[in-house]
C-alpha cells in the first residue's frame, strides 16, 4: 500500500492544521457507516515560473459545495478560505506537485437523519499519474453507473465509490488495466475515476452529461479541443462505436489524460503518437503547468480587440 503520510504529515482539520497521524474520527459517523461523505480529488504543480499553483481551484471547491447541498450536508466554509488553507497544508507539507483531498463527513449519527454539523479534512500527498503513464488495456465492465434516479450522481460522494471499486477491481481480476462502465441504458458513461474522449476520423466524441460526472479534466479538454480548432461531439455513445474508433482516452484529475491501447482486446487503429489525442495529452500537460501550448502550428491564438 501507498503510504499517504508520515509523523510529520500536516493535515487541516476543522479549521486547525493538525498532525495527521493524531487527527481522529468518530467510529460513530455516519460516514463511516453509510458512505455518507462528500470528497474532491483536486492536483496542484509546479509551475514553470516555480510557483505551486492549485489547479482550478474555484472549480473544485465549487463543487465540492456542490456534493455536500445534495447530500444534505451542512457546509459553512467558503471556497477562498478552503482554498487558502490547502495553500497552507502545501506549504507546511513542503509540497508543490500534489494530490489534494477535501472530504466533508458528518458526526455520530446511526440514524438517517440530517445532522446540524459537518467536519472536513484537507489532506494532500504526492501522487503519481492514477492510471500509470503507460497506454491502457480497457475493458467493458459488468457494472453500470449508478442510476441517476437513485444517486446525485453529479456529487461525488463517498458511497459512490464503492461501484467504482467493484468495476475497477473486476477489470483487474480480467488481467485488464481499467473498466469502462456503461450508464443503465447500455451506453458509454465513464471510467471508475475519470471520463472519456474517443477519437475518429480526425474528431473527438464523449458521452453527454446526464448520466456521468461531469469531470472538471473533461470540460478542460473541451476548452483545449476549442482552443486548438479540433471538433468535438457530445453525444450518446456505444461500447461498438469505441471499438471501431483511431484512439480513446480516459481523462479525469487524478488520471490527468491518458491513451487506451484497446478496449475489450480491440487494438486502437491509430499509432497514439500519431493522433490529435496526444495533442490533447501533452497541450492538457502544458496546460497545468501554466506552459504556453507547444505544438508547432497550434500556438494559442492571440484575440485581437
Ligand atoms: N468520473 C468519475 C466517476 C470520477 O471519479 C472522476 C474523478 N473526479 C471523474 C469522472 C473526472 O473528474 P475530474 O476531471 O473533475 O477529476
Amino acid at each position: 500500500m501507498a503510504s499517504y503520510y508520515n509523523e510529520n504529515t500536516v493535515i487541516y482539520l476543522d479549521g486547525a492544521f493538525v498532525k495527521s497521524s493524531e487527527a481522529t474520527i468518530d467510529l460513530y459517523s455516519q460516514s463511516m457507516h453509510y458512505g455518507y461523505a462528500v470528497f474532491e480529488g483536486i492536483r496542484s504543480y509546479k509551475t514553470v515560473n516555480g510557483e505551486t499553483k492549485i489547479f482550478k481551484e474555484q472549480a473544485h471547491f465549487a463543487r465540492l459545495k456542490h456534493s455536500a447541498d445534495a447530500l444534505n450536508m451542512p457546509y459553512s466554509y467558503t471556497a477562498d478560505e478552503l482554498i487558502a488553507a490547502t495553500y497552507e497544508v502545501l506549504k507546511r507539507n513542503n509540497l508543490q506537485d500534489a494530490y489534494i483531498r477535501p472530504l466533508v463527513y458528518a458526526p455520530a449519527n446511526m440514524s438517517f437523519n440530517k445532522n446540524t454539523a459537518s467536519h472536513i479534512a484537507i489532506q494532500t500527498w504526492e501522487m503519481a499519474p492514477f492510471l500509470g503513464d503507460k497506454l491502457l488495456r480497457v475493458m467493458t465492465s459488468s457494472f453500470q453507473r449508478p442510476n441517476p434516479k437513485g444517486f446525485k450522481i453529479t456529487a461525488k460522494a463517498a458511497g459512490h465509490y464503492v461501484n467504482s471499486i467493484l468495476a475497477s477491481q473486476e477489470a483487474k481480476a480480467n488481467g485488464f488495466d481499467e473498466a469502462l462502465l456503461t450508464d443503465m441504458n447500455g451506453f458509454v458513461a465513464e471510467g471508475p475515476g475519470a471520463n472519456m474522449f474517443y477519437e475518429k476520423d480526425g474528431k473527438l466524441f464523449t458521452p453527454s452529461a446526464g448520466n456521468i460526472l461531469p469531470g472538471i479534466t473533461r470540460a478542460t479538454v473541451l476548452e483545449i479541443c476549442n482552443e486548438l480548432g479540433i471538433e468535438v461531439q457530445e453525444k450518446q455513445i456505444t461500447t461498438d462505436e469505441v471499438k471501431q474508433a483511431d484512439a480513446a482516452f480516459f481523462c479525469g484529475t487524478a488520471a490527468e489524460v491518458i491513451g487506451w491501447e484497446s478496449f475489450d482486446n480491440t487494438l486502437f487503429k491509430k499509432e497514439w503518437n500519431k493522433t490529435l489525442s496526444r495533442i490533447i495529452q501533452k497541450a492538457y500537460a502544458d496546460r497545468v503547468i501554466e506552459k504556453e501550448i507547444s505544438i508547432p502550428g497550434k500556438e494559442r491564438k492571440e484575440v485581437v480587440v
